[in-house]
Parts: structure tokens; C-alpha cells; sequence
């Protein structure tokens, strides 16, 4: 029973040549050089739903075309695992349910188990987010470097969850947080470093899908392409709050009573929890067919998701923690007109009646919604400028790019590096 490998395919670096700066695909190549041949593994619990599989389809496949020889492997799991490691992401994301000592050893014994049996020894080892986090307590050997890779808002931790994992943590030679504040406060880290996510514009869920093709597919889903609609595309989880998006459609249906809502959501395997989310989405919308909730169970893939986010008036993301928000960087990308959250990564992407709107409630929420409706033009100029911010600081050359400076830096290839990487808590 091996570590399950993920089949990317493959991916051309000058595909990106006309939508990624010259300078950027140069640093890209010069950082590259010095890199070729070297074993990179990625390490993740799910290879569907959520962000960090979003950024492996993309990220895997141009490592590998920059030179690298780079596999993107899942851990096994069931269930007791995964209800553990759900309450390890809400703890560190500051949920006080702590975990029973029973807990901790059901953590411990599936990350032995995985570790057992990883093979092959590996340049860079890339371990993303707590479930596989303690594979390196068994598995050191098998990689020269091992970083963790952390996508989760670590800001205000449950500082139990966080104390039991630091001493897995310090046996990392560097950990990299998608901001400042998510690297916590500790002197037993690794060397951290700083850098967001990106998202690939040539994937399906991202690349040029035109107003009568995202029209056409949402027809197929009972939409009326006819009358407005604004949509959030999340998994079902308390944190993204499709309550509260709900709640906010209601009071923005009093003054536009044609608006219908998307709650688009993935179920991811790793994700137990989520069931019971969409449950009471499911309730809470009551029925109302004027509300779709759908996901990948009715056949919500990466196009859909892209006709949904095209067609929508607005896009909503109104989490309540968020470690970056994938969802907002596609929003812009698509010049849609954005309401998200003024949480976590969020505020590093829009700036708030600028680039979108940044709400903190559910009545700013149906506010900022009920502005983009009233007023689409001037929606559309917020939103084109934050199309701008996206292409210049997260599409995914940018992110290889980061990746490749790290593994110079790791190398002890400091000048290459120093450009790129910030280093907030060196060695
Ligand atoms: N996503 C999707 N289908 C869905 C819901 C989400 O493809 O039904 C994708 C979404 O487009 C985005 C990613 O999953 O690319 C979610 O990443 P984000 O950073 O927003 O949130 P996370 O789920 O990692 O907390």
C-alpha cells in the first residue's frame, strides 16, 4: 500500500510567457538552472476540493516542465482521521474544541502509518497543511529538505492544538505562511517564510469563458439567465458562513426581489464535517427555489464553477476566517464585482471600495451587494482594477517562482534567493 500518486499531466512554462512578464519568466528560468534534476515530492491529504489541490494541479506540472522531477502523493485516511484533523484546522484557525489524548493518537498513528510506507528519498520534501504534518517524526530520512506548507489562517490558534504540533514543527528546515501574521509566535519554527497562493488563468476554472457559453451552462442548471444572480463558491463550512450569505440575500431580495443565489460547494473526503454544513445550508435556504445549491455531487466541475463566477452580477465570499480565499483571486481574475470578508488573506487581495468591498456582517454584505446591483458600471471599474492587482501578484509563474527561490536558499544558493523570499524568522 503505497502513498497514492496524483496524475497532473502535463503543463508548458511558455504557455504563461504572454500573461506573466518577461522579467518574471527570466527569474524563473535563472532559478530553475541550479534546481534541474532535484526530487521534489508534495505531500497532501486530498487531491479534490479545496485550495491546496486547486494550486497542485498547476504547481506540480510547472515545477516538473521548469526541470525538477516533482510527484504530488496523498495520505490515507478514514474517517477517525479526518474528524481529527478538522478539529485540528478549526483549532488552528482559533476554535477552542481542544483534542482528547485519544485524538492525539489516532493523529500520530495514521501519520506512522503513511509514513511507513513513503518511499523513495526525495531533494524537497513539501508537506502541505496538519494531516501529514507528523510523517517527518518517521520519515526523516526520506528527504533532504522538508517544508511545511501551511494554507491556513494561523493568526489567533487554539493554543493547545498549536503547542501539540510545534514539536513536529521544529523538525522542519523551513515552514511558509501566506502572510506575516499567520506565522506564530514561537522559537521553536523553522525558518518561515512569507508568500501568497495563485491561481492558474490557463486552468479550466480560470481561462476565457465567454457571457453566452457560462449563460448556456448555467441554463442547464435551472438558473434563469435572464434574471440576476449572485453567488459564492465554497466548500460548506462554518467559516465561509453560507448562513450569513443567505441571510444577506434575503435583505438584498427586498429591493432586487429578481435575485437568485448560487451556493456552489465541493464535498472534499477530508471533510466530514462538511455534510452537516450543507445540511443546514440546505435548511436554512428553506426550500426557496430561487436558491441553488449545488456541488460537485450534481456535477459542478471546474468549467461550471468558471460559468458560474462569469455570470454571476456579484461574487460573494463572506468568511468569517479565511487563509487566503482562492474563490476572491478567481473572482478578480474575471473582473466580477466582489463582496467578500474583511478576514485573513482577503485584505491582501481587495482593497475595499477599490477593488471590491470588504464587509465585516451580514447587513454590509447585503449593503455592498445592493451597490454593485444599482450601480453595475461602477462595479465593473472596481472590479477590472482588481483583475490588474491578480494578474500582477497571484498567478501561479509568481508562486513558482517563490518555490524555486526556496529551494536555492535551502540549497545554500543565498544570492538567488535573496531577491524573492522573505525571510521573517530566519534560521
Ligand atoms: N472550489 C471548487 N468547487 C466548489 C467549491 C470550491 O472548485 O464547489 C474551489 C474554488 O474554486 C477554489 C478552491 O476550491 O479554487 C477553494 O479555495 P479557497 O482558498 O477559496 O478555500 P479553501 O477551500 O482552501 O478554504
Amino acid at each position: 500500500m503505497q502513498l497514492l500518486p496524483v496524475n497532473v499531466g502535463t503543463k508548458l512554462l511558455a504557455d504563461y510567457a504572454s500573461i506573466a512578464s518577461r522579467g518574471l519568466m527570466d527569474s524563473i528560468k535563472a532559478l530553475a538552472e541550479p534546481l534541474a534534476g532535484k526530487r521534489v515530492l508534495h505531500l497532501s491529504a486530498t487531491a479534490f476540493g479545496g485550495g491546496v489541490a486547486e494550486i497542485l494541479y498547476t504547481l506540480v506540472p510547472l515545477m516538473s516542465d521548469a526541470g525538477l522531477e516533482v510527484e504530488w502523493r496523498i495520505i490515507h485516511g478514514q474517517d477517525e482521521f479526518f474528524d481529527v484533523t478538522k478539529t485540528i484546522h478549526n483549532g488552528l484557525q482559533g476554535d477552542p474544541t481542544c483534542l482528547t489524548d485519544e485524538q492525539k493518537e489516532t493523529y500520530r498513528r495514521f501519520n506512522r502509518l503513511n509514513a511507513e510506507v513513503l518511499e523513495g528519498s526525495y531533494d524537497f520534501i513539501i508537506v502541505h497543511d496538519p494531516q501529514p504534518a507528523a510523517m517527518i517524526e518517521h520519515a526523516r530520512e526520506a528527504g533532504g529538505r522538508w517544508i511545511w506548507r501551511c494554507h491556513i489562517d494561523l493568526s489567533t490558534p487554539n493554543r493547545s492544538i498549536l503547542d501539540f504540533l510545534l514539536p513536529c514543527m521544529a523538525r522542519y528546515d523551513a515552514a511558509v505562511f501566506h502572510r506575516r501574521e499567520y506565522v506564530p509566535d514561537s522559537n521553536v519554527l523553522p525558518a518561515s517564510y512569507v508568500w501568497p497562493p495563485a491561481i492558474d488563468p490557463l486552468a479550466p476554472k480560470n481561462m476565457a469563458l465567454s457571457a453566452e457559453d457560462a449563460a448556456y451552462i448555467l441554463d442547464q442548471f435551472g438558473i434563469d439567465v435572464d434574471r440576476p444572480l449572485v453567488t459564492q463558491v465554497s466548500r460548506f463550512d462554518p467559516w465561509k458562513d453560507p448562513l450569513g450569505v443567505i441571510e444577506a440575500w434575503r435583505l438584498v431580495r427586498q429591493r432586487h426581489p429578481d435575485l437568485q443565489l448560487g451556493l456552489v460547494g465541493s464535498m472534499a473526503h477530508d471533510d466530514p464535517e462538511g455534510w452537516d454544513y450543507y445540511n443546514r445550508t440546505v435548511n436554512a435556504a428553506d426550500g426557496d427555489p430561487d436558491i441553488f445549491i449545488l456541488s460537485n455531487l450534481n456535477n459542478v466541475g471546474s468549467v461550471e464553477v468558471n460559468a458560474f463566477q462569469v455570470h454571476s452580477a456579484a461574487l460573494l465570499q463572506k468568511s468569517v476566517r479565511e487563509g487566503f480565499g482562492l474563490t476572491v483571486t478567481e473572482a478578480l481574475w474575471k473582473a466580477r464585482p466582489t463582496v467578500a470578508g474583511r478576514v485573513g488573506g482577503i485584505v491582501d487581495q481587495i482593497q475595499d471600495g477599490e477593488t471590491g468591498y470588504l464587509v465585516s456582517s451580514v447587513e454590509e454584505c447585503a449593503d455592498a451587494t445592493s451597490r454593485i446591483l444599482d450601480d453595475p458600471v461602477a462595479a465593473r471599474a472596481l472590479a477590472l482594477r482588481g483583475k490588474e492587482f491578480v494578474r500582477r501578484s497571484f498567478l501561479t509563474p509568481r508562486l513558482l517562482r517563490d518555490w524555486l527561490a526556496l529551494f536555492n536558499e535551502l540549497s545554500g544558493n543565498h544570492a538567488a534567493a535573496a531577491e524573492v523570499t522573505t525571510a521573517v524568522r530566519p534560521a
